[in-house]
């Protein structure tokens, strides 16, 4: 296990901080008259969330075999990316890394905290070059290291990922929002083995539930009690907690629908083979393609006429646009409109 001290790494301010815990989410009666919070005595929804999550932590945590107080739940992994630089980074003073091109969120939220964002450019390949990584690290020794894998947008997976976690003594966060649609190894199981690292989980892709705003971070429990200390006290609501408890207990409806979104992936791939606008067509880990166009500028308009939305990737990324598998009808009309530019 590496050894590494995490209160080190934290703001000043936030490591005084205690965390705010009402008396009614730690508790033992079974049934308490609730005369604490001002709420009202009626309807269906008059009370608050449970702030501690404990239903939904517990819950993932056998669906995971990880232990409930190394789970942290987000109002989408998006907040939990906000949390994590605040508890970390310095404003105006410390950095974060991420890799180029990768997702926004990261830099979108560092640039909200006055933290410089250091890009890491991608080889060809869109892996990481290990000497730029090194070399990167040891002279701007960013406080937060951002992997993503699969990586949004390019959806491949990233290789050798422990060698990143290994070697960096910063906080190094995991994003696998994608990870149910790929066949590699999840970083979960190291979190034990680095109290550095945070491995990110969403209920937004592959669960179906991107409306819902749920996300998970999984890491050392001392890093669990700083996201449970910083972040707003009710930011999961009801009617989520519930549903996410409810789809944990559905798991063959999610095997299927994850079955049928891979199924229609390797249709759409065979279908791309007879697409005459397409050049390139990027090997993906996820429920999204990365497809480089011979005219993507025309190729992005046309499918707006066709009231088809897409993501434009390019100049950033060349001739690129990246597209999401959809039901059989969405991805033939896809089909159908590519071929008739
Ligand atoms: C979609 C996505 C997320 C999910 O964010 P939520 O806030 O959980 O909806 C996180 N990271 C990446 C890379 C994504 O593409």
């Amino acid at each position: 296990m590496k050894t590494i001290n995490i209160q080190k790494l934290v703001r000043k301010n936030i490591s005084e901080l205690r965390p705010h815990i009402s008396f009614r989410d730690n508790n033992t009666f079974e049934n308490p008259f609730l005369m604490d919070a001002n709420e009202s005595p009626f309807g269906e929804f008059n009370r608050y969330p449970d702030s501690t999550h404990k239903n939904l932590r517990e819950k993932i945590s056998a669906f995971k075999n990880i232990s409930a107080n190394q789970i942290a739940i987000g109002n989408g992994s998006d907040e939990l990316i906000d949390l994590i630089i605040k508890i970390f980074c310095e404003p105006k003073k410390d950095s974060v890394l991420v890799m180029n091109p990768s997702f926004a969120m990261y830099g979108f939220y560092a640039a909200i905290n006055e933290n410089k964002v250091l890009q890491l450019n991608l080889n060809d390949d869109f892996e990481i070059v290990k000497e730029d990584f090194l070399e990167n690290i040891k002279e701007n020794q960013p406080k937060i290291l951002f992997l993503c894998s699969p990586n949004n947008p390019t959806g491949n997976s990233i290789e050798d990922i422990e060698f990143y976690i290994q070697n960096f003594d910063g906080i190094v966060v995991v994003d696998e929002a994608y990870i149910e649609f790929s066949e590699q190894k999840s970083s979960l199981e190291l979190i034990n083995e680095y109290p550095n690292l945070i491995v990110l989980q969403t209920f937004s892709k592959a669960w179906g539930l991107a409306g819902a705003r749920v996300g998970i971070a999984y890491s050392s429990l001392e890093i669990t009690n700083l996201i449970y200390t910083v972040k707003s006290p009710f930011n999961v609501n009801v009617l989520s907690q519930n549903l996410v408890l409810e789809k944990l207990d559905q798991i063959e409806d999610f095997k299927s629908n994850l079955n049928k979104i891979l199924k229609e992936r390797d249709w759409l791939r065979n279908q791309f083979l007879d697409v005459a606008c397409i050049s390139k067509v990027f090997p993906t880990d996820a429920n999204f393609f990365l497809i480089e166009f011979k005219h993507a500028e025309k190729v992005y308009s046309t499918l707006i006429e066709n009231e088809i939305l897409t993501s434009k990737r390019f100049p950033q990324i060349p001739d690129c646009i990246r597209l999401n598998v959809g039901n059989r009808n969405e991805n033939e009309t896809l089909i159908n409109a590519l071929k008739s530019i």
